[in-house]
């Protein structure tokens, strides 16, 4: 039998969202237990240098970003706890997350659990991530500089991508699995007018080439079933996200894409009790930024929420 333990806010995720939270949370005395799962860090911990988020005119390395962050919960009085939550039960409050070999049963629950960007299953990519491969044209882009670079995908992002590689790519060279983007037309407009993009319409990419960093790529016209081998210094992936919701799917609302619904402009979910935070709730900004933000307004609202139900001491 797990171990019960009660506390009032237990906050799942250890991405910049849930990190700002639990400071809140624990500057407002709710004593917040922190959920970190065996990748705790979020997109942050894979990413180099992240030179847009604000305090840090010299940019600092994402996981010394993240590593900030979490003292600071922790100087407040955040407890961490280590593992992936294996179940929760949403169905009725005081709610039970099952973590290890223990069940907190909580009367508020922050989810900030992220989304994982989406790269192909392919070994050669898998193996070369971080080394030329990428799927973060913002955190990386400017690794670019005067190099030749590929990106995948034909979304508003993909085209979106290209556009702000073209400041420090020499060339970007869009290869879209079909012969129409999915992008809306002005962003198609505003891509094809720039000289430095070209695209690869109906073109997969079946390998990507090169042994310690990405040297090349092989394609495959599906127009003509021609494979053939492209020099490539660089390749972003802007093919989707998925977000992390898979053990709330059964209790949470969420859009189309998966992503959990919120009240308007609030971080509450369907459920009372339940708020989400960051990239699990955001198809749309995905900054690191956006999503301390987010964990900020959470935390501002499970202090309302607490109080109102006589829960807050
Ligand atoms: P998206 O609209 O879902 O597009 C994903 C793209 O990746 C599609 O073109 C898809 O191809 C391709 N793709 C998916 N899986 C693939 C695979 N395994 N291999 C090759 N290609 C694959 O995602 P998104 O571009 O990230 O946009 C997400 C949402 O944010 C959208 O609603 C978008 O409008 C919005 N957004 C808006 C803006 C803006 O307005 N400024 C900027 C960025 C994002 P298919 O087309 O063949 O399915």
């Amino acid at each position: 039998m797990a171990a019960e333990r009660n506390c009032r806010i237990v906050i799942i995720g250890g991405g910049p969202a849930g990190l700002t939270a639990a400071t809140y949370c624990a500057r407002a005395r709710l004593e917040p237990i922190l959920i970190e799962g065996m990748d705790a860090g979020g997109q942050l911990m894979t990413t180099s240098e992240v030179e847009n988020f604000p305090g840090f005119p010299d940019g600092i390395m994402g996981p010394e970003l993240i590593a900030n962050m979490r003292r600071q919960a922790e100087k407040f009085g955040t407890e961490f706890v280590s593992g992936n939550v294996t179940a929760v039960d949403l169905s009725k409050r005081p709610f039970s997350i099952s973590v290890g070999d223990q069940t907190l049963v909580s009367c508020a629950l922050i989810i900030a659990t992220g989304a994982t960007a989406r790269y192909l299953d392919i070994p050669s990519v898998q193996r070369l991530r971080g080394h030329g491969i990428s799927a973060c044209a913002t955190c990386d882009g400017f690794f670019f500089r005067n190099k030749k670079v590929f990106l995948a995908g034909g979304g508003d992002s993909a085209l979106e991508e290209a556009q702000f590689l073209t400041q420090f790519a020499s060339s970007v060279t869009v290869i879209h699995r079909r012969d129409e983007f999915r992008a809306s037309k002005i962003m198609q407009e505003y891509a094809r007018k720039n000289p430095k993009i070209s695209f690869l319409m109906s073109h997969v990419i079946v390998d990507a080439l090169g042994e310690e960093r990405l040297t090349g790529l092989r394609l495959r016209d599906l127009a003509t079933n021609e494979v053939r081998d492209v020099e490539a210094d660089g390749l972003f992936f802007a093919i989707g996200h998925d977000p992390n919701t898979g053990i709330f799917k059964s209790y949470l609302e969420t859009d189309e894409a998966g992503y959990l619904k919120r009240q308007p402009d609030r971080t509450a979910t369907s459920i009372p009790g339940v708020f989400a935070a960051g990239d699990v709730a955001d198809n749309y900004y995905r900054q690191a930024t956006t999503a301390a933000g987010d964990g900020c307004r959470a935390a501002l609202e499970v202090e309302k929420f607490l109080l109102a139900q006589g829960e807050a001491h």
